[in-house]
């Protein structure tokens, strides 16, 4: 078990020697800064969100900190203040990029916005975080159009693109150009400098129950994420790399890499609006991208169209994924077909996001193919700046022995310590937060997922991991995505059900599928059904939604 350890503070009678460094906030300018002066010259490419316009935006570094402090100054005239938010409902692209670093550069709150979520919700969020502006792409001038008239806080809506792309007549009120805004400032604008702990940005969370929750970061939290978030047992993000993020700038600031790819020099690729499995590969090809990061739902795709194609990767050589549990079949197909090596990384909005990421010790370098696949397969091991600990129902530690599951409690300087507005109230437990996640740790350090706790399917007492139930599933030739859910049982209280959505081809059977279980899984284990469906839901992050799938589903085995 791993306890605690707190070192006695200093005698308070003998005064503290103190270091003679220079005392700089750690401030998000000073990515872009450095950025500008140190790696001046390397891309940012751009798919253009614009359907019209033909080609990829390209400029540099130098060039994206240029227009931010353009930007910078635009706000300022608009009479944003320190500590205001701006809204974005924004792609992967250098515009939104330039937004991340105007608005917390200048002291302001980046509020990125899912524009997944449903209208009703996100007019909530922009209400609830009181938007003076919002910025958005054209894609979504639909969406402003629905909301513009129950968000009376927002003083300004501003369109992303330039003035040949305003509408001729829009609903939305007081709706400004982007480009316009842009190109009436110089740039002769000084990043001014504050206090490293104020906010700098605003993310809510999904929020599958109840409104969603606000995770504000700072400064110090944000560039401290970036800092570890580039370490090589963590992202390893280089000059020598180029990087499509596919992980939204709407969620969880694309896992950080809009700071970390910039504070490394890396080349950077927005993939815009087009995620799907061939405009990504065409992307990954022509920009030689190297690395990049996602949920596997959109690795499904990519996988599938280069499979069908009889493709390959040129120059992809390491993702990360994350945001659910990456099913084994698919690390395999990417790490044995595609020799692309696959980070498993596990973390929440709450957490910036980045809590652990996988990978291998040096003498797991002598076990074979299976045992370090077994390894590499679990969430991973803590980055430095993250401590975590598994707690049973009383709250006592759990040992850290890859069996006793647990609610997993996290602490460290990038991890919330309440919400927005102190929603929800207090939510730490002795300084720790609760992640709403059951898991394994071994002896190694390694954390394994085994459910979300309100995901947990307890049959006659006894808990059923659904994760494992999935990843075999999706371990099936003929199976492309698996949900397994608990729904109502007359004599256990709840039995696994099986959700599962067929490959194309030879149709898997459901007899055949529950054989495919025999051996790997407890008897009790074993789902009650199968039931084969066209697709599951997804939500507005990439998450299979299963409080819809119970919903739907829970009366399936006591009703029949
Ligand atoms: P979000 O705040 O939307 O990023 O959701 C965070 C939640 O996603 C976590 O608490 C986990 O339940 C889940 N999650 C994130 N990464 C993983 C992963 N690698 N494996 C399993 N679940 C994950």
């Amino acid at each position: 078990m791993q306890t605690d350890t707190h070192s006695p503070l200093a005698s308070p009678l003998v005064p503290p020697l103190m270091g003679q460094m220079m005392s700089q906030p750690l401030s998000i300018s000073s990515i872009i800064q450095f950025a500008a002066r140190h790696y001046g010259g390397s891309e940012i490419v751009s798919r253009r969100i614009e359907p019209d316009i033909a080609g990829l935006h390209r400029y540099t570094y130098r060039d994206c900190e240029l227009r931010a402090r353009r930007l910078a100054q635009a706000l300022r005239d608009r009479g944003v203040t320190m500590g205001e938010r701006v809204g974005t409902l924004a792609w992967n692209g250098y515009r939104h990029l330039e937004l991340y670093y105007a608005v917390s550069g200048s002291g302001a709150v980046l509020h990125t916005i899912n524009p997944r979520l449903h209208p009703e919700q996100i007019a909530w969020i922009v209400n609830h975080a009181e938007d003076r502006l919002l910025f958005f792409d054209l894609t979504f001038l639909p969406l402003v159009e629905a909301i513009a008239p129950h968000c009376a806080g927002v003083k300004a809506f501003v369109l992303m693109s330039d003035r040949a792309h305003m509408p001729a007549a829009s609903s939305v009120p007081n709706l400004l150009c982007y480009e316009e805004l842009v190109a009436a400032f110089e740039g002769d604008y000084a990043w001014p400098r504050f206090d490293e702990n104020a906010a700098a940005a605003l993310c809510y969370t999904s929020g599958t129950t109840g409104n969603p929750k606000g995770a504000l970061y700072s400064h110090r939290s944000t560039v401290l994420h970036a800092y570890a978030s580039a370490l090589p047992n963590v992202l390893n993000v280089g000059a020598m790399d180029t990087v499509l993020p596919v992980v939204p700038m709407f969620h969880v600031n694309a896992w950080g890499l809009p700071y970390s790819v910039l504070l490394s020099g890396a080349k950077m690729v927005f993939p815009g609006a087009r995620l799907d499995g061939k405009s990504l590969y065409d992307l990954f090809e022509a920009e030689g991208v190297t690395f990049s990061a996602g949920v596997p739902t959109v690795w499904l795709g990519l996988i599938h169209y280069a499979l069908q194609n009889g493709l390959r990767f040129s120059t992809f050589r390491r993702t990360v994924i994350g945001g659910s549990a990456c099913p084994p079949a698919m690390m395999d197909t990417l790490i044995d077909k595609f020799g692309v090596q696959v980070i498993h990384g596990w973390g929440m909005t709450e957490m910036s996001p980045l809590g652990t990421t996988g990978g291998l010790l040096a003498r797991h370098l002598k076990l074979p193919k299976e045992a370090q696949r077994r390894i590499l397969q679990k969430q991973g091991h803590a980055i430095f700046g993250v401590d975590m600990k598994i707690v049973d129902d009383e709250g006592a530690e759990l040992p850290w022995d890859g069996n006793s599951a647990g609610d997993l409690l996290v602490k460290g300087p990038w991890i919330v310590s309440g919400y927005f507005r102190q929603e929800g109230g207090d939510v730490l437990r002795d300084g720790w937060f609760p992640t709403g996640d059951v898991a394994t740790i071994d002896p190694d350090g390694f954390m394994q997922i085994t459910d979300r706790s309100k995901d947990v399917i307890k049959s006659g007492g006894e808990w059923i991991g659904s994760i494992d139930l999935e990843n075999i599933a999706m371990g099936h030739p003929g199976v492309l995505q698996a949900a397994c859910i608990g729904v109502r049982h007359p004599k256990w209280d709840e039995r696994p059900l099986l959700l599962v959505v067929r490959k194309p081809g030879p149709r898997v059977t459901r007899e055949e599928l529950l054989g495919f279980f025999e051996g790997k899984i407890a008897k009790f284990w074993m789902p009650d059904d199968v039931v084969f469906v066209e697709a599951l839901p997804i939500g507005g992050t990439g998450k299979v939604q299963k409080n819809k799938l119970r919903e739907l589903y829970q009366s399936h085995l006591s009703s029949s």
